[in-house]
């Protein structure tokens, strides 16, 4: 697809886009949805990226951080409920060096699960040796691929840094996803070239979540429904674009929509990562809020969107849902 036609579809209502995404998704996924268990096992980060509400410089929130041996249990705890991937995510806290993550990576890889990192941009060595440990996917998201708007939203960051994260987690083989966060000033051109950032880099997995702003941080304001409608266009002509790849409905898209997760299903994503943090830390990992399942149990979880997915005559994979099986 070109730039041109991306962006017509982009500017489009939406309607024949999602049913052609559904279908493209039928064809190469079938109706396996796989579940990714996420947990979120620190909030303390260092970095102060400007839509995000655990930028170090919120000092409202109240910080917390898991031990291994408690990330661990969690891990075994997701087995026991069936899950075959576990996503450890963290804000950039150097609390957790090499060799802790190594340590954690192991452990979990014990039990026979697919273990996906979501913790940051770190060193090439860094990435290598979490590879080594067993690691077996990363998620960075681009977030935008606007140079200048990288730079105003990321402090002390760079878009080509981010980039050369994205280049060297491939290199070392990990099934690698990336993904854009909607609605954080971007145009609709710059969407655009997102979605053909992800396919020249042959990402594996691609997120998409529109923007629910924070009280706490400078891009604080009201939610822009548009968001929604433009996050589930961006990921419906991602289907398309790379038709093998996985695609989540994203709990963003819930929090905005009461019924998000099931609209992004029926419009080209097949997976979903329900939540197993213990429930006391989950509202703390407040990245935007109103957070959905805030008080539910990892159990709960689990049933209610089991429930949801059969309800549109899917079925949740017992499988580790790797791109290519
Ligand atoms: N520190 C890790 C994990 C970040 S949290 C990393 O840098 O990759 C995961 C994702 O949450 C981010 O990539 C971002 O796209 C999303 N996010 C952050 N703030 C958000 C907000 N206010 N609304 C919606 N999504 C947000």
């Amino acid at each position: 697809m070109q730039k041109k036609e991306i962006i017509e579809l982009l500017n489009s209502d939406g309607t024949e886009l999602f049913a052609a995404a559904d279908e493209v998704r039928k064809k190469y996924k079938k109706d396996e949805v796989h579940l990714r268990g996420l947990i979120e096992f620190s909030n303390i980060c260092k970095r102060n990226c400007a839509y995000c509400g655990l930028q170090a410089r919120n000092k409202k929130l109240e910080r917390y951080r898991l031990l291994p041996d408690e990330i661990i249990e969690i891990a075994k705890k997701a087995a026991n409920l069936g899950y075959k991937t576990v996503v450890l995510q963290s804000g950039e806290d150097d609390f957790y060096t090499t060799e802790i993550i190594c340590n954690i990576v192991s452990e979990i890889k014990k039990l026979d699960m697919a273990l996906t990192l979501s913790i940051g941009e770190k060193s090439y060595d860094e990435y290598k040796a979490y590879r080594e440990a067993g690691a077996d996917r990363y998620l960075l998201r681009i977030e935008t691929t606007d140079e200048n708007l990288y730079k105003k939203l990321h402090p002390n960051m760079s878009l080509e840094n981010r980039k050369k994260c994205l280049y060297n987690l491939k290199k070392l083989g990990y099934e690698t996803g990336s993904g854009t966060l909607v609605g954080i000033g971007q145009e609709v051109s710059s969407l655009a070239d997102d979605i053909l950032f992800f396919k020249s880099l042959d990402m594996d997995m691609v997120g998409i979540g529109p923007f629910i702003p924070h009280p706490n941080t400078p891009l604080k304001g009201e939610i822009n429904p548009k968001n929604f409608d433009m996050a589930l266009k961006m990921m419906a002509i991602t289907r398309l674009v790379m038709p093998d790849i996985n695609i989540p409905a994203t709990t963003a898209m819930e929090t905005i929509n009461p019924n998000g997760r099931i609209i992004a299903l029926q419009s080209g994503a097949n997976v979903v990562m329900p939540n197993i943090t213990t429930t006391k830390y989950r509202s703390k990992y407040e990245i935007y809020p109103n957070k959905i399942c805030l008080n539910d149990a990892p159990e709960t979880c689990r049933s209610c969107i089991e429930a949801k997915i059969r309800s549109i005559g899917r079925y949740v994979s017992d499988t580790k849902g790797y791109r290519k099986q």
